[in-house]
């Protein structure tokens, strides 16, 4: 089994995503957009490139939009010069695209492969394969699970257990065992072993450094890798 991580957006939280990443002998593939497109501090080129020397950096589109609402040719704009700004920066080819919010369609999928990507990640969660490269699942996001930490929109209030809803049907017919809806650490090693169990051709962590950062789930993240390292099988690679 495959052990893949992700991380997008390209926030100076990725460096210490990069570096916990690093102490426990494991890579990732930073998806990163250009500084302008996001509120949070940025990635410098610098940085990136430093990343770059140990980690795979993907593309994530220029203005990080959503490509099947924005007229076809800017969606191919964005796509194309993603892949120029990555090479532009690493001076590597750059292979491996993400959707901004996990948005594509057959056309974007198109634009994807003819802009020379040989694969694209979509959000779709509690996968451990990929039918097609240019929507490849993950596994696990690290986000706040069962309970949502801090009410963010308004109908949180409403439906504070919103992702273990819709997590639920999966989880059973996974047959997960009670302890892994106590924590998100708990469901990610649960789902890991299911996932070396059954001989799943990888597991794919993925999130936002950002996001982990304002729900304070560094802890989290680092006692599932610590599991992950003392788990002999795991083979690390980069995607
Ligand atoms: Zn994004």
């Amino acid at each position: 089994m495959q052990f893949i991580t992700s991380w997008d957006d390209g926030r100076k939280t990725d460096l210490r995503i990069a570096a916990m990443l690093e102490k426990y002998g494991l890579t990732g593939t930073f998806y990163v957009s250009p500084p302008e497109t996001n509120e949070k501090p940025a990635l410098s080129t610098n940085e990136i490139l430093e990343i770059a020397s140990r980690h795979t950096i993907g593309a994530h589109s220029m203005t990080h939009p959503r490509l099947t609402r924005i007229p076809i040719d800017q969606a191919k704009r964005e796509i194309e010069e993603s892949k120029q700004w990555i090479e532009g920066i690493t001076g590597k080819e750059c292979n491996t695209f993400c959707y901004p919010a996990g948005d594509f369609n057959d056309q974007t999928k198109k634009l994807v492969k003819e802009a020379g990507f040989v694969e694209a990640r979509t959000v779709e969660q509690l996968e451990f394969k990929s039918a097609d490269y240019f929507a490849s699942p993950t596994t696990l996001q690290v986000y706040p699970f069962p309970f949502r930490k801090r009410w963010t929109r308004w109908w949180h209030y409403i439906d504070p257990l919103v992702r273990l809803r819709v997590f639920l049907p999966r989880m059973i017919a996974l047959r997960l065992p009670p302890k892994a809806y106590a924590s998100w650490a708990e469901l990610a090693k649960s789902l890991y072993r299911y996932a070396q169990k059954t001989n799943q051709p990888f597991f794919h962590l993925w999130g936002h450094s950002w996001e982990i950062e304002k729900y304070g789930m560094w802890e989290e993240l680092e006692e599932f890798l610590r599991f992950v390292e003392s788990n002999n099988e795991v083979i690390p690679i980069i995607i």
